[in-house]
């Protein structure tokens, strides 16, 4: 079995395991909104899981704090509950444990639907929660969803919390598995494509020149193929 404890790397160190200081959460995260506006300064956050070896799941650190506006920062201490989320692509909706809900005394906006693999039609209550991803990067006012706890026997599995597509399409997400050894990385907000198969076309067409048709083989309307310039060549000059 290949160990499945991976390593976090965070481009900006705002929030490990630990507990975290509710106070120091909102300097950090006024200083790098401060520090982002500099032009030499990189306009995104980044977190990397690193596996030790081939990941079944990849989980990261993540903190969840009752919702609050940043424009209007509550002067009363704001509860957060620490934890460890499951970044999971086959949920649409961010998910938190009902533990999580009773932590931080949370009161529903609605009730509603949803499909679990795990356990048929279940209704839950919708949350409006405030999300700290381990880069640093704070989503404001984010609705989610409960779910009944479960508790994996293997602790290395344990999550209170399922990451969606609802975050997960705020940025740029990609799982590599180089040497057995799985890599994810996400940054916030979304800056470049990855497309394997332009990598691809890259070398398989390298030689073909700009005014041939294109190796695609893709045709007009009148049935006359497309010029390489005209078709994929762009796309492949672009990445
Ligand atoms: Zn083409």
């Amino acid at each position: 079995m290949s160990n499945n404890n991976g390593v976090e790397q965070v481009s900006e160190a705002v929030c490990d395991n630990q507990e975290m200081k509710p106070l120091k959460t909102m300097t950090l995260l006024q200083n790098r909104e401060y520090l982002m506006r500099k032009s030499n300064y990189p306009k995104f956050t980044a977190l990397t899981f690193r596996g030790e070896g081939l990941a079944h799941w990849l989980i990261t650190p993540i903190t969840i704090s009752e919702e609050w506006d940043p424009n209007n920062v509550p002067k009363s201490p704001i509860n957060t509950y620490s934890t460890r989320a499951l970044w999971d692509t086959g949920c649409t909706t961010t998910c938190i444990s009902t533990k999580i809900v009773k932590a931080l005394n949370l009161t529903p906006i609605r009730q509603g639907e949803y499909a679990s693999p795990l356990y048929g039609k279940e209704t839950c209550k919708f949350y409006s929660v405030n999300i700290l991803l381990p880069c640093g990067h704070m989503v404001y006012e984010h609705e989610v969803n409960d779910f009944r706890d479960f508790e994996y026997e293997d602790p290395s599995r344990r999550f209170e919390v399922m990451i969606g597509m609802d975050l997960i399409q705020m940025g740029d997400f990609a799982i590599t598995n180089v040497g057995e050894k799985t890599r994810m990385s996400f940054r916030i907000p979304s800056i470049k494509t990855i497309d394997y198969n332009i990598e691809y076309n890259k070398i398989r067409y390298a030689n073909i020149p700009r005014n041939a048709p294109c190796p695609c083989g893709k045709m007009d309307e009148t049935g006359v193929p497309l010029k390489f310039k005209f078709c994929c060549l762009p796309e492949m000059e672009n990445y």
